[in-house]
């Protein structure tokens, strides 16, 4: 097998339904323009996303909602491997596989695992073993490069430390694949303290209408001492701003600090601003999403075609783990009584 490109890359995006702008700009963004150059393999995790508390009714319009959004933004299906995680069963395999040289004790240091599992009373294996499901997501097509955001630098470096355990027992075959870290930095949501994030509340999504849009950005938090119309902002601590700076042509973002900063324009305003560049920015990606959704064979189609190319790398590849961790008894000479 050739990887023709510079290098293969895979990522993986857990169904939470329409993708919101910390997707956008943290993951999404940076997959169109690597599609141009590597080797792709973009994947809808819906077998991570079990791990939480989740309505199986739901799961299904999440899968198909995330893979419109991935399909919008531009991901092509005749440059990328697109698919969802379920329909290449071969995932779980190789995560199976890989509990054979994976550490418990590194898996229970995860800050994630430590976070998701402090106030459970029953934690959930899958839960612990969450990285190492990753690492098979990644492996299964021997990608060298995994997009990711900061948050999740600790589970690639495990990923790297079960490839190199894997190796040093059963033979050099996997590479250890690198972060390419997202350029966005942290998106933090509207309530400007966390990460933005669906479970939070605090998105706006991709395919939202204007009048939505608006909806959602006039409630974002703003730099906290500028309480009154009259008082100086500062547009260097304040979230809109910030978000400014992604949607907001470049040559328009000095009068609106020095605005902000003067006192000569309101928040209010600012945030309408703002949010006229995000709607104007989504308006081509919400008419593609539009269209897919009025024709959801054709996402099926992708998403199947996307399987089916999926599943030849990664039968190649089990078929060479399963031979190097001594799975072939049918190879046996038969003997007879
Ligand atoms: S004017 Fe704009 S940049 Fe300044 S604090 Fe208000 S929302 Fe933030």
């Amino acid at each position: 097998m050739s990887h023709a490109k510079q290098g293969r890359v895979f990522s993986g995006m857990q169904p939470s339904g329409e993708a919101h702008l910390g997707n956008y700009l943290g993951a999404l963004r940076q997959w169109v323009e690597l599609q141009e150059t590597h080797e792709c393999f973009f994947c809808v995790v819906d077998e991570h996303a079990i791990t939480g508390e989740y309505s199986p009714s739901d799961l299904p319009g999440r899968v198909f909602d995330l893979a419109v959004s991935f399909l919008a933004v531009g991901l092509d299906p005749a440059r990328s491997t697109i698919f969802v995680q379920s329909d290449v069963s071969e995932h779980v395999v190789l995560a199976w596989l890989f509990n054979a040289v994976a550490p418990v004790g590194e898996l229970e240091r995860m800050t994630q695992y430590k976070d998701k599992s402090t106030n459970l009373e029953s934690i959930p294996v899958g839960l612990l073993n969450y990285p190492v499901l990753q690492t098979a997501d990644i492996l299964l097509y021997r990608a060298d490069l995994v997009p990711v955001g900061e948050d999740q630098l600790q589970h690639l470096e495990l990923s790297r430390e079960i490839a190199r355990r894997w190796n040093a027992r059963f033979g050099e075959y996997f590479p250890e694949p690198q972060p390419v870290i997202s350029r966005a930095g942290r998106i933090l949501g509207l309530d400007g303290n966390a990460k933005m994030s669906k479970s939070l509340g605090n998105t706006v999504g991709i395919l939202a209408e204007p009048e939505e849009i608006w909806e959602r950005v006039r409630t974002a938090v703003t730099d906290p001492q500028r309480v009154r119309r009259t008082d100086p902002g500062r547009p260097e601590v304040c979230n809109v701003y910030s978000l400014h700076k992604f949607f907001t042509p470049p040559e328009e973002l000095p009068d609106i600090a020095a605005q902000c900063r003067g006192a000569t324009r309101g928040c209010v305003d600012c945030k309408r601003i703002l949010s006229d560049h995000i709607a104007e920015h989504f308006a081509p990606i919400r008419e593609r999403a539009r269209d897919l959704k009025a024709d959801p064979n054709q996402v099926r189609e992708i998403l199947d075609a996307g399987a089916e190319k999926a599943r030849a790398e990664a039968r190649e590849t089990l078929e060479e783990v399963r031979e190097r961790m001594g799975m072939r008894w049918r190879d046996l000479p038969i003997l007879s009584t």
